[in-house]
């Protein structure tokens, strides 16, 4: 087991990525907190964790409510008594053209994936620091945040802040034996890519899955990605194994992309 005994928060550990995560970091021993907003999805997935032999606890949690994230790790202390790694999963999507794009749909995309994941890491790396034990983060961010791609301007800036991210808090906190490493998935069966394919579709005056289709033919790997093809990634960037690893974003995508 590579996780044993760990206290792990997940955003957005109900759905998609998140939860193969939440699963996966449970079968390593890992207790796997959730923290999201649809109490039903993360009970349930607390429910399966549970049956399947592991620890997992729920926190309701949105991560748009920037000044509630300190209350949230401190209750997960409560709950498990430390916080050893953050997974800052939790994402939402957006696409459409440029001259479509308004102030609300920006902060839409940045309060999420931005400001919410960078708050939630202030939160939680204080934690870490006060426990004196170090610490893995691990912030997801998307092959979208490496080059650029019409239709996706605001949801691959925002990606690209947290590559960036990864680079300047692993810089800040090594110092204090915590880790930041980040994971770029590519196209990955989700309830997100139901979205995705539908912004495509209507905004390009294609048939529904037709820009699944073509984005799975893409793909070196000759499929499209599952969660769980995201969670060995996961776990390994949280474990002792990762300790020299600074910094990172790991691509997990099929061989989209290289960098
Ligand atoms: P899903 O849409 O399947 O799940 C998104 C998760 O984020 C849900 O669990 C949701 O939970 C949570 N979430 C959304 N907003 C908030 C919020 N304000 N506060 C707390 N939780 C929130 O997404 P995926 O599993 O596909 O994506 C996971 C991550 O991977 C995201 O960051 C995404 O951008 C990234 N990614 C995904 C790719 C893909 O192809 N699927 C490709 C590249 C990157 P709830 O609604 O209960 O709050």
């Amino acid at each position: 087991m590579k996780l044993k005994d760990k206290v792990a928060l997940i955003t957005g550990g109900n759905k998609g990525i998140g939860l193969a995560i939440a699963h996966r970091y449970a079968k390593e021993g890992a207790t796997s907190i959730i923290l999201a907003r649809d109490k039903a999805a993360s009970t349930k997935a607390v429910e399966e964790i549970r049956a399947a032999g592991g620890k997992a606890h729920f926190i309701p949690c949105d991560l748009t409510q920037f000044a509630s994230l300190p209350g949230v790790v401190e209750e997960a202390v409560k709950i498990a008594g430390s916080v050893d790694i953050l997974v800052n999963n939790a994402g939402v999507v957006d696409l459409r053209p440029l001259e479509l794009v308004t102030p609300d749909n920006w902060d839409f995309i940045f309060d999420t994936n931005v400001k919410g994941l960078f708050f939630m890491l202030q939160a939680a790396a204080a934690q870490m620091i006060k426990q004196g034990n170090g610490g893995k983060i691990v912030n997801i961010s998307s092959q979208a945040g490496r080059r650029g791609e019409g239709l996706v301007l605001v949801y691959g800036a925002a990606k690209a802040a947290v590559i960036h991210m990864n680079q300047t808090a692993a810089l800040e906190l090594i110092r204090h034996r915590i880790n930041v490493n980040g994971i770029a998935p590519g196209v990955i069966d989700t309830p997100m890519w139901d979205d995705v394919d539908a912004q495509f579709c209507k905004f390009k005056g294609l048939p529904p899955g037709s820009a699944r289709k073509a984005a799975e033919a893409g793909v070196p790997h000759g499929r499209f990605g599952v969660p769980e093809d995201l969670a060995g990634a996961a776990v390994f960037l949280a474990s002792d194994d990762a300790e020299y690893i600074v910094a990172q974003t790991l691509n997990v995508d099929g061989g989209n992309w290289m960098s």
